[in-house]
């Protein structure tokens, strides 16, 4: 008898075993329904074995294989054992992060909604030749000839009582039961066909070169100046893919550049069927693309980090755009790089891949020095005659700014105010002010739960932390010392839009941040009132940076620049030079010329002399440089131990055991220290990081080491392993 070996949404490093009687080979990547603990759970089988690792005797049966539902295709099972043993993640949980939660839910979930369609009689009766007064059947048979199939919940939308209805169709032998068949959504209104525009001739030789390369794995990384047309390029790849029949997948960081990049691509390919995959998709709805792309039915599948795990018959080309995005490494859970898998399945299916990007990740550069990926060059703008906006340093540290906002600045703001040019502020603190300060005794109102400080909401007169979504109302006096004056001290982007509407009152003014977009639909229709020239000052945080192209933009205004410059993290300067031009170059993407202000304490800084310049590959080197000097990241590899608890105290003591138990071969352990945010949600948080010369090192140390931590059973700690992390 086999025994099958399932693996389940448990957090435990395991496969379950269990008898399965009439169980087949193919079987593996098959849902399967098995009783567990006092309940059933439904988990996936991933492989079979001839003889059991207990005694035979006790292993319960498999209640049911789900044969009516899909099952995992052999290349993504193995996507998911390789994420298991790189990330040290168990198994089932890797699955139940990869697979829609409408397939693992229970009781099972049906493969199809059974819907009613007509049979052969029944397309053979014309509504019209009913009688006259039976309006009502009419009108059923006609909406069944129209749609074609009618689900339980569309019967009913027809009239109240058409179920009735239908069974007497039944009855007559019109109607048959069957299960829906899946449908690739028709966009809303229809795209206009696009004329593919003319390629310069940087974009013609980037896609010679992918094109040339023919089948097979191969990686390329495009480094392509902002809006050089890196879109223009993938677009062009895609056609050539989908020429050859094959399917796509496009990954892109942020949820909100899925519409807009989703419609681009609806234009362009109006007869491929495209689908994107988020976050916030209803589940339903995500299992209905997820079938759509496992059946080879979706050409193009775009979406955010989890879709590196959809399952592509017909993949033929990877793009992941903005590829130095941290939101491609998720932060919880399974802490996986989407970006790095997708190199991974690229070379695993044999299929080219594309990253791109206006500034890589180091890692990426570090690869294309080294000739593991090949480099494309996009360095100039592709709208004829556009040019890099011009890069201004404001030296604030002698000036008194209003509300953050320097003279120059102020004077720039009002010249592009009467030309009828748009300008954009870029201040990364949402809310009124980043703290609440007594003048009398200094106290500033704190976090109760996080070590961090209190951000001043001056709208509804609250204080909130941006970490743990603690808040309170703002106090009438001082805590500590009872003194009436409180200051909020500092800006944050409400206060800076407050002080805007005071100095240019005549300026159509709109601010976006998490606060002002918290409605579904509000960004969508904020950068259509921009697009519209609706706006003359546009006030954000780094939501306004990605994306979105504001033609009529010609200045750029950086408010604080600084924070990035004095970070302990030694990946800030790589992610403040990465943001600063990707803001930049928002200025002047059409033919206006644009303008960069930076307001910054410290002008000096080389950062800024590379942005001037434009230059990312000077600034690479030179990162490169030091980070090769300090053996960093792409020079060593990393993992954090990373470990949270109700006290201090029981977090150090794990931390101290998990390095006392290990046998650090090839690799470096350094003491435990408390987290960047050493409290968070009431619990305190601490880590060890773990480093080596080679990944093989660093992973052939791991492996041994989580099976001593699990031994050592430390209850009130929770705790976690980030291979390959992206932040400190
Ligand atoms: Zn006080
Ligand atoms: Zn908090």
């Amino acid at each position: 008898m086999p025994i099958a070996q399932i693996a389940l949404d448990v957090p435990l490093d395991t496969l379950f075993e269990y008898t399965a009687v009439g169980a087949q080979a193919e079987d593996v990547g098959r849902l399967a329904l098995v009783p567990f603990g006092r309940g059933r759970r439904v988990g996936v089988i991933v492989g079979f074995a001839e003889t059991p690792t207990v005694e035979a005797g006790r292993l319960k049966p498999v209640t049911r294989v789900l044969r009516e539902l899909p099952a995992l295709p052999a290349d993504i099972l193995e996507l998911a054992r390789f994420c298991a043993g790189y990330y040290h993640h168990p198994l089932g949980q890797v699955l139940a992060t990869l697979l829609p939660q409408r397939l693992r839910r229970m009781p099972p979930a049906r493969a199809e909604e059974p819907v009613w369609r007509l049979s052969s009689a029944g397309r053979a009766v014309e509504p019209s030749s009913l009688p006259q007064r039976a309006v009502r059947r009419r009108r059923l048979l006609a909406t069944l000839k129209e749609r074609g199939e009618l689900s339980a919940g569309a019967v009913r939308a027809v009239f109240p009582g058409a179920g009735r209805v239908m069974q007497e169709f039944l009855a007559l032998g019109w109607v048959e039961r069957g299960t829906a068949t899946p449908r690739v959504e028709a966009p809303a209104a229809p795209y206009p066909l696009e004329t593919p525009p003319v390629l310069n001739p940087d974009q013609e030789a980037a896609v010679a070169a992918v094109c040339a390369a023919g089948e097979g794995f191969s990686a390329w990384l495009l480094l392509g100046v902002t809006g050089s047309g890196k879109t223009e390029v993938y677009s062009r790849l895609i056609a050539h893919t989908l020429a050859k029949g094959r399917q796509s997948l496009v990954l892109v960081p942020e949820i909100n550049l899925t519409p807009q990049t989703e419609a681009r691509f609806r234009r362009r390919f109006p007869q491929a069927s495209i689908i994107s995959l988020h976050s916030q998709l209803a589940e339903g709805e995500r299992l209905k693309r997820w079938r759509l792309a496992q059946e080879a039915k979706a050409d193009i599948v775009l979406g955010t980090r989890l879709a590196v795990f959809t399952p592509l018959p017909r993949l033929g080309l990877i793009v992941v755009d903005e590829e130095h995005d941290i939101s491609f490494k998720q932060q919880e859970g399974l802490r996986y790089s989407a970006r790095d898998l997708a190199v991974y399945r690229a070379r695993q299916r044999g299929v080219p891949m594309v990253l791109g990007s206006a500034t890589p990740s180091l890692e990426s550069w570090h690869n294309a020095c080294l000739n593991r990926y090949h480099l494309l060059r996009l360095p100039r703008r592709a709208v004829e005659g556009a040019r890099p906006p011009r890069l201004g340093l404001i030296d604030i540290r002698r000036e008194a700014l209003t509300e953050g906002l320097s003279a120059r600045l102020i004077l720039a703001l009002k010249e592009r105010l009467r030309r009828g040019e748009q300008s954009l502020l870029f201040l990364n603190r949402r809310g009124f002010a980043p703290v609440l300060h007594c003048s009398a005794c200094g106290w500033l109102a704190g976090c109760p739960r996080c070590a961090v400080k209190l951000v001043v909401h001056l709208a509804d007169r609250r204080l909130r932390c941006h970490h743990c979504g603690h808040e309170e109302a703002i106090p009438r006096h001082c805590p500590d010392c009872g003194a009436l004056e409180l200051n909020p001290l500092g800006q944050g982007t409400q206060r800076v839009e407050q002080a805007l509407r005071r100095l240019l009152p005549e300026a159509r003014l709109l601010r976006i941040d998490r606060d002002s977009t918290r409605r579904r639909a509000a960004l969508p229709d904020m950068l259509e009132k921009v697009a519209a020239g609706e706006v003359d000052i546009l006030l954000g945080t780094q939501m306004l940076t990605k994306g979105h192209d504001f033609p009529r933009l010609t200045l750029v205004g950086i408010l604080n620049a600084d924070g990035g410059l004095y970070s302990a993290d030694f990946r800030a300067s790589e992610r403040l030079f990465a943001q600063l031009l990707q803001v930049a170059g928002r200025a002047g993407r059409a033919s206006a010329d644009g303008e960069v202000l930076i307001q910054t304490s410290l002008p000096g800084h080389p950062l800024f002399a590379a942005l001037a310049q434009g230059d990312y590959e000077a600034f690479a080197t030179t990162l490169a440089a030091e980070r090769e000097a300090l053996h960093l990241p792409p020079f060593s590899f990393q993992a954090w131990l990373r470990a949270e608890a109700h006290s201090m105290e029981a977090v150090m003591a794990f931390l101290r055991a998990a390095r006392a138990c290990a046998r650090p071969e090839g690799v470096t352990l350094y003491d435990p220290v408390p987290a960047p945010l050493a409290r968070k949600a009431g619990k305190a948080r601490a880590q060890l990081l773990v480093e080596a010369d080679s990944r093989s090192a660093l992973q052939a140390f791991l492996g041994p080491w989580l099976v001593s931590l699990n031994a050592l059973r430390a209850r009130q700690v929770r705790w976690a392993l980030d291979v390959d992390p992206v932040e400190p």
